[in-house]
């Protein structure tokens, strides 16, 4: 009897050691194990989720800071066709990579940017249904769909080098509501029109090359907000200059109903961070001057 309790209790512990270690093995490097079913206990794996700087936030007018005369966010180089572009499901959202020659890759700089940062990928997140979905909220609404433009900051030489440093990656967020116009919308099936091929988990296809400028709001001069925050997956590291567009993108029904038949890790629904506390942090309103009403240039900040 001692023996079969001896003998089950070691199969149990190496049963569970050789399924917790196969499980990590299937993880490809760089792809962090987490969910969406309760985000609250991303802070038990990955302590700095719980910290003060966090992401995403709500954008309420009622902490702005508008900024005038700051010089205007420039995107350079992003109207050349990368060499390759690839589409990837990679468990928690639908990513997109460019692969330029490398003194062509495209960069921002200006605005609230110190520097130049490079262009490495965009996601999107999205939700159950239209009500929901983007990350961050204005004025406590939500949209049903954002897109993240990852950059990292050239001078700390490699995107894992920036990402140690607080002003290491500048993150363009691009919001979209729902508009039936197929003209409209038709320029993110360049990349939704590939949601087929990489419907499970872990799967990448090649596609056409195409300038990112064919989504229309890529290169323009827009309003944005612009606060210091972190990543908005694990680690959650503190490491983002948040510029987010105050112009929104459209995107169809249909368009959203395809993005929500990819298939994520832990049959997730949805990969929307809930909104994190502001704390202290301020929010820069950048006015875009060609044709915001002058009215609005002044501070009205509360704190
Ligand atoms: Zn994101």
């Amino acid at each position: 009897m001692l023996w079969w309790i001896i003998t089950t209790l070691v199969m149990l512990f190496y049963g569970v050691s050789v399924t917790k270690a196969v499980g990590l093995l299937k993880w490809p490097r760089g792809i962090q194990l987490f969910n969406y079913i309760d985000p609250e206990s991303w802070k038990y794996n990955y302590p700095i989720c719980n910290r003060y700087r966090q992401s995403p936030i709500d954008l309420n007018p009622d902490y702005f800071r508008y900024v005038v005369d700051s010089p205007a966010l420039k995107w350079i180089g992003y109207d050349d066709v990368p060499d390759n572009i690839t589409i990837f499901n990679n468990g928690h959202t639908l990513e997109l990579s460019g692969f330029w020659p490398a003194p062509s890759i495209p960069f921002i700089t200006g605005g609230p940017l110190r520097g130049e940062y490079l262009f490495t990928q965009l996601h999107f997140h999205w939700g159950e249904d239209n009500t929901v979905g983007s990350e961050h909220t204005t004025d406590g609404s939500s949209y049903p769909l954002e897109m993240h433009m990852v950059h990292w900051k050239r001078t700390y030489g490699s995107f894992n080098e920036a990402l140690r440093h607080p002003d290491g990656l500048a993150v363009i967020g691009l919001f979209f509501e729902i508009d039936e116009d197929p003209e409209r919308v038709a320029p993110l099936n360049m990349i939704f029109d590939h949601i087929g091929d990489v419907r499970e988990a872990n799967k990448k296809v090649n596609v056409m090359p195409f300038p990112l400028t064919v989504l229309d709001v890529i290169g323009r001069q827009f309003s944005f907000m612009s606060y210091m925050g972190s990543l908005t997956t694990p680690p959650c590291l503190e490491s983002v200059i948040w510029i987010l567009s105050n112009f929104v993108s459209p995107v169809s029904t249909s368009q959203m109903v395809e993005l929500r038949k990819l298939r994520l890790r832990n049959n997730d629904r949805r990969n929307y961070r809930p909104i994190q506390p502001r704390n202290d942090r301020k929010i820069f309103f950048y006015l875009n001057n060609n044709g915001e009403p002058k009215k609005k240039q002044k501070c009205e900040a509360r704190d």
